[in-house]
């Protein structure tokens, strides 16, 4: 059972920070107000899971504030039907987002820890309809490809190829992209051979480390 209190204030930051930060779609705004973001934060900091700041969650990695979750979430315009890849299970908070609003999720994760970790709790909660992998998500899942949606919840200095090629027609792609101090998050929709590009805020976001990111992780 869960205590009042992070039901009030999940209602918080459904109220004070996503909806006047841009969420609109009502799809969103009742997963995020339903799913317990506390339980994917460590103990000993689950009283701050509803603030308006990322947090860590071990390995150097970090969950992303509630209004990029909900903003990012938004843009992938979800319907119910889709198949979405996922690259940064982290601990699964946004895996768990999309879970509710897509058909089926696949996500990858290169730190195998958090993979696990996330796994075990995802299973825990009765989700169902997600696969996870271990492995540099900058290649995309060439087996399971293409994907109607793909999210990246790390940054890397360019789009990833093999990422936007696992795009169906019309899919929608939402990636940081840029230096290790300064990105841009990217709405990306393929029509045909073309990628359509357009930038909705500056960002930032842990490191996308792999073939088609950045090289080493020399934080
Ligand atoms: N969506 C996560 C946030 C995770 S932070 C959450 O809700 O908690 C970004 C994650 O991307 C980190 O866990 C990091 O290890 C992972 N990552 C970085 N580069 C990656 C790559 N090439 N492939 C897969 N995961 C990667």
């Amino acid at each position: 059972m869960e205590t009042l209190d992070y039901r009030v204030a999940r209602k918080r930051m459904v109220q004070e920070q996503l909806i006047p930060g841009g969420v609109k779609d009502p799809k969103v705004l009742h997963v995020m107000g339903t799913i317990p973001r506390h339980l994917f934060i460590e103990k000993g900091l689950q009283d701050q899971a509803y603030l308006d700041r990322p947090m860590t969650i071990g390995s150097g990695q970090t969950i992303s504030q509630p209004l990029i979750v909900g903003l990012m979430t938004q843009t992938l315009e979800l319907k119910g039907n889709e198949r979405v890849l996922e690259i940064g299970t982290g601990s699964g908070y946004q895996t768990a987002i999309l879970s509710k609003l897509a058909k089926k999720i696949y996500t990858m994760e290169r730190i195998q820890t958090l993979s696990v970790v996330a796994r075990k709790l995802l299973y825990r909660m009765s989700y169902n309809n997600i696969e996870f992998k271990i492995g540099d998500g900058t290649l995309g899942w060439p087996e399971e490809g293409p994907f109607d949606a793909i999210i990246v919840t790390a940054a890397g200095p360019e789009i990833p190829l093999p990422l936007k090629s696992q795009l169906t027609e019309g899919g929608r792609m939402v990636i940081p992209v840029g230096s290790t101090e300064e990105q841009k998050l990217c709405r990306v929709v393929r029509k045909g051979e073309e990628w359509i590009t357009t930038v909705l805020s500056g960002c930032r976001f842990v490191k996308l480390i792999g073939k088609e990111g950045w090289s080493h992780d020399n934080k």
